[in-house]
């Protein structure tokens, strides 16, 4: 209701004062002033009171043979006054009639006052006392938070009674009655006149303090919207990435400090891709929204957090006691899904409704000190769950996962997988979108099991990594990167991602000059990324291999910058060609924090003298917004997907230009 005031306020506060108040100002104002006045009467009465009372010292002096009266009339008249107002406006008795008492109590007092002193003897010394007329004046209108009209009549009468008691009473001579009478008109005005500016005071101070108090609601509504808009997925309402990573930071500190226990879980939708091919786009949205729903109404009863963590993949925290209570919760998610009996006739199993695969983490089976970790093993069950035929729940357990069927069906995979053909490399091109040419195409590396379904990097290279397996696979990947440099020359440059078990093998950097030499392939066109995660600069192997490679004339990209601790130190120990930054902050600058962390990231790396990709970048408001903060150079799915070599020898060889792209264009 409050809002609604603001333009009224304003035209209010622009007026002068001429102008009628604006009757629903004047209303709240009225209320407001009412309060306020109760809360100051109670001190003023008790003042007044006491100093009515007090005065009998002066009687003493001017008029003693009254002494008794006087001191029974002001004892009397200050506690029926103080007590008789004390306790209606404790009773809570409307402030309007506590106002009119108040004035009364002045008027009645100086009746009094002036009677006592028409008693006196001391006639000369009782007409003295008339001039105290004024200084009651003074109460009613400065001391007493009155209301114009009803000061106007409290002076007016304090006026009268002096004349008709100077008059007739004491009958003055017409020189007191000139030079007194002249005090009081003057009392009169002037007095008359603060109240007046003071209440106008007091008015404006209420509409500023009001028009503050609303900009300030509206200043905090509006924060609180972009708060949320930046942690909410637009589609499902539901949190976004952001927001559960957030959540998932907060509860990991938790885990570390007091050893509360927590799960991840990780739930895809299965067949998705064919479901939205099959049913079209506003069907599919609609279907993810009512799914999210459903699951985040099992969610909120265990008291956790879901999101949406990309596509048709969502995310759910909570705090479990144990694994079976985490597989139980999760169980329930599935089910949910489950009995929603959305119908999905296009998927590519016997099964004709919309089902989910459910993969979930326990805080207690992570190694090492990063919450990450947790969300790759919940990832890894997820895999487990697709892997047997879906609609199924896994849990990532810690002690079997060094030997679990799959990474043992891994680790047996990747002994041989190069001799039975089942690694390859796929492509990613990186465009300058100033020119709009590609300036080199990253080598991603993929493995495909006996099944034929192929087999995430983010799987199968940490088990690599662990077996030693990645060496000869690394080797694997640079050679066939420069065969494919070989095969077709308008590839400017091939980019390949070098392992650190790999980098600090020592003699790696002579290793790649043998490798370029029998190929007969320039340097510069092979570039090697390696990920900033990996405290490369405290590695004086991985630091001799990349000052052996720029030597060489090799260029040497820092990879996933930002999401590592080693960032900034990395930055200043070592020269790098080009610093890749993570494609998290690419899809976190969707919002305006993230924009700012973005921009701040960019500058970083070029204030460190730098060069700077942006990866995944997935749409073309990104990319127009990644344009603005100045970034050159850029990779991910709105461009291309990772393609075949061939693909990449079509795409280069038609000398493919961005403005050819039409998603580019
Ligand atoms: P990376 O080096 O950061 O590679 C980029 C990853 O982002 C690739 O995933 C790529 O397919 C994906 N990507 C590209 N554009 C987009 C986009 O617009 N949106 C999203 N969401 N993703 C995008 P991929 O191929 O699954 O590789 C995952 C990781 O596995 C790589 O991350 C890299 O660290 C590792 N990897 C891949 N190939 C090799 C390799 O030959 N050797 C080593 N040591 N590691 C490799
Ligand atoms: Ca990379
Ligand atoms: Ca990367």
């Amino acid at each position: 209701m409050h809002t609604d005031l603001a333009p009224l306020l304003d035209a209010e506060l622009a007026k002068n004062w001429r102008q009628p108040r604006c009757a629903t100002l004047a209303k709240l104002y009225d209320a407001q002033r009412r309060e306020a006045q109760r809360d100051e009467a109670r001190l003023a009465i008790w003042c007044v009171s006491a100093l009515y009372v007090l005065f009998a010292a002066a009687d003493a002096v001017l008029i003693n043979d009254v002494i008794r009266s006087a001191i029974l009339v002001r004892v009397m008249i200050g506690l029926t006054y103080g007590f008789g107002i004390g306790i209606q406006i404790r009773k809570g008795v409307r402030s309007s009639l506590i106002e009119l008492q108040c004035a009364l109590g002045v008027v009645l007092g100086y009746a009094a006052w002036l009677t006592l002193t028409s008693l006196s003897e001391h006639t000369s010394n009782a007409l003295l006392y008339t001039s105290y007329g004024t200084v009651f004046m003074m109460v009613a209108n400065l001391f007493y938070n009155l209301r114009f009209r009803v000061a106007l009549v409290t002076s007016g009468s304090i006026t009268v009674i002096f004349f008709i008691a100077a008059a007739f009473v004491f009958d003055a001579g017409h020189h007191f009655l000139v030079a007194t009478g002249s005090l009081y008109l003057l009392s009169f005005v002037l007095t008359l006149f603060i109240n007046w500016k003071l209440n106008l005071e007091r008015y404006r101070v209420f509409l500023n303090s009001l028009s503050a108090e609303i900009r300030q609601r509206q200043a905090r509504e509006r924060g609180d919207q972009l708060l949320k808009l930046s942690t909410t997925d637009a589609l499902t309402g539901l949190a976004n990435r952001r927001a559960t990573d957030d959540f998932l930071q907060e509860l990991w500190r938790e885990w570390k400090s007091s050893s509360t226990p927590f799960a991840v879980i990780l739930i895809d939708i299965d067949y998705f891709k064919m479901y939205n091919d099959f049913y079209g786009h506003q069907k599919g949205d609609s279907c993810l929204v009512t799914v999210a729903h459903a699951m985040g109404s099992v969610v909120a009863r265990h008291h956790g957090k879901i999101g949406r963590f990309g596509g048709e993949e969502f995310i759910v925290i909570l705090k479990a006691k144990s694994p079976d209570e985490v597989m139980q919760i999760a169980e329930e998610i599935r089910l949910k899904v489950q009995d929603l009996q959305i119908e999905h006739e296009a998927r590519s199993d016997h099964i004709s409704i919309l089902t989910v695969s459910v993969g979930a983490a326990f805080s207690a089976d992570v190694e090492g000190n990063k919450a990450e970790r947790l969300v790759t093993n919940a990832d890894r069950a997820l895999y487990l769950a697709k892997d047997s035929n879906r609609n199924c729940v896994k849990m990532f357990d810690q002690r079997l996962s060094a030997d679990s069927e799959t990474t043992g069906n891994i680790k047996e995979l990747l002994r041989s997988a190069i001799a039975d053909n089942r690694v390859s490399l796929v492509y990613q091109p990186i465009w300058d979108v100033k020119s709009g040419n590609m300036i080199a195409a990253e080598a991603l590396m993929r493995l495909t099991a006996a099944n034929g379904s192929p087999i995430s990097p983010a799987i199968f290279v940490p088990v690599a990594e662990r077996t030693g397996a990645i060496v000869e696979l690394g080797d694997w990947a640079i050679r066939e990167a420069c065969k494919e440099l070989l095969r077709c020359d308008a590839i400017p440059a091939i980019s390949v991602n070098v392992s650190v078990v790999q980098l600090s093998k020592p003699g790696f950097g002579e290793h790649v000059a043998d490798l370029l030499l029998e190929k007969g392939v320039s340097a510069s066109r092979l570039i090697i990324e390696i990920t900033e995660g990996s405290e490369i600069d405290e590695n004086s192997a991985v630091l001799d291999a990349i000052r052996d490679l720029s030597e060489l004339g090799v260029r040497v990209w820092l990879d996933d910058f930002g999401t590592g601790f080693a960032g900034l130190s990395c930055l200043s120990k070592i020269r790098f060609d080009t610093v890749k930054i993570d494609r998290l902050f690419v899809q976190a600058s969707d919002t305006r924090r993230g924009a700012k962390l973005l921009g701040d990231m960019m500058t970083l790396v070029a204030n460190s003298g730098h060069k700077c990709i942006l990866e995944g970048v997935e749409t073309g408001d990104q990319v127009d917004r990644l344009k603005q903060h100045g970034a050159r150079f850029l990779q991910g799915y709105y461009f291309n997907r990772p393609m075949s070599g061939e693909a990449l020898n079509l795409l280069a060889r038609k000398g493919a230009k961005l403005a050819t792209n039409p998603l580019a264009a």
